[in-house]
């Protein structure tokens, strides 16, 4: 009883109060072509054969009644309300005129209706692919051992038949098109959100540099793939910056700071790379250079630094940079090496500041 009462209360997400998956939109168009469908072979019934059929009266009422009530029932149940309409509909269609008229093929489109539906589990879906192959089979036999109701000629045949080909082969044309450009949104969409994550993960969000974990896995695969290639390291840390935060407010503070990174940045093009270390720090790594070469860039950038005027408000002030610079010996690891630079760092530091020491 309680797995009867789960299956119908079937959950699936909702967004706004609406069921915003494809799915809705296959099932949708499966009821309204289906229900067109209805209509047709009525119209059609009753012009070739020239008889009244109550049974597409019935089947119409019960689908429009269906669609009327679509959004108040959940997805599972709406399914199972359509297998059943198109069950009886298609037993109704074979026992009147016979197995060659094609009634059966609208058993088809519920096996691929049910396998569409994502929030269903794989077993629910092989209960509907065994439930539509055995109601085809039994279809089938009955078909086979008794004659149909209503003969029909070869000419009403045709039609009949045609009608019900063209009608499943537009369903599933239909169902097909809905689940795989939708698809293709859903792949569209994830690829972006995951390049938009992978960004955010690798960057520092205020200068927009690399961070340190990005970095440093950035340094660890350079020196995995050149294993012969010297390279150095620098550490930079601002000096004082605690002052510029104290007398001239956070803000500007973060200013220095992003201005810093887009000097580092104009001056990194074929020389380094360059990372927000640490609140104030900064890591440069120079491949293909020794301590000297390394320490003339880096000396470059810190002259270049002292020069630069920082206008912030009405404030207008200047700012130096220490740093120590540490190349490859082939032997230290890289955390040793970094360890070795942020030591130069500190003697800069206690030495006087504003200087680069190699
Ligand atoms: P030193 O010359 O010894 O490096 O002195 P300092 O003042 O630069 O160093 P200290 O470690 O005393 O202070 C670093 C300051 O950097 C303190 C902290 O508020 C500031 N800071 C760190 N990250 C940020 C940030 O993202 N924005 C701003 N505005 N300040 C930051
Ligand atoms: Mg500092
Ligand atoms: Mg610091």
């Amino acid at each position: 009883m309680k797995l009867l009462r789960d299956f119908f209360r079937q959950q699936v997400p909702k967004t706004n109060g609406e069921i915003i998956t494809y799915y809705q939109q296959s099932m949708e168009l499966n009821e309204r072509l289906f229900g067109l469908y209805i209509l047709l072979s009525f119209l059609l019934l009753s012009v070739t054969l020239k008889r009244f059929f109550w049974m597409p009266i019935l089947a119409l009422g019960a689908v429009l009644i269906k669609h009327a009530y679509r959004r108040k029932i959940s997805i599972r149940v709406n399914l199972f309300l359509h297998a059943l309409i198109v069950l009886i509909w298609s037993g109704w269609y074979v026992k009147t005129f016979g197995w060659g008229q094609g009634g059966q093929h609208m058993l088809i489109v519920l096996v691929l209706l049910s396998f569409f539906s994502v929030y269903e589990p794989p077993l629910v879906k092989m209960v509907y692919f065994f439930g539509v192959l055995a109601a085809r089979m039994a279809l089938h036999g009955y078909a086979a051992a008794s004659s149909p109701v209503v003969e029909i000629l070869p000419q009403q045949s045709f039609w009949l038949q045609l009608l019900n080909s063209v009608t499943m082969l537009v369903l599933l044309a239909g169902c097909s098109i809905i689940y795989s450009s939708n698809l293709q949104e859903t792949e569209r969409k994830l690829l972006l959100h995951n390049e938009q994550l992978q960004h955010q993960a690798e960057t520092d969000p205020l200068t927009k540099l690399f961070n340190r974990r990005y970095m440093m896995s950035e340094m660890k695969r350079f020196v995995q793939e050149n294993p012969s290639e010297m390279y150095c390291v620098a550490i930079a840390d601002i000096d004082f910056f605690k002052r510029v935060n104290d007398t001239y407010g956070h803000n500007c503070g973060d200013y220095v700071l992003c201005q810093l990174a887009a000097l580092f940045m104009q001056k990194s093009v074929g020389q380094y790379s360059v990372a927000r270390w640490g609140g104030e720090e900064f890591c440069f790594f120079i491949p293909g250079k020794n301590v000297d070469d390394g320490g003339a860039i880096i000396t470059d950038v810190c002259t270049a630094v002292k020069r630069m005027k920082f206008e912030f408000e009405e404030h207008c002030f200047a700012i130096t940079l220490t740093a120590g610079v540490e190349e490859s010996d082939y032997r230290s690891t890289l955390p040793e090496l970094i360890e070795r630079a942020d030591h130069k760092l500190y003697m800069g530091k206690k030495n006087g500041r504003d200087q680069v020491v190699i």
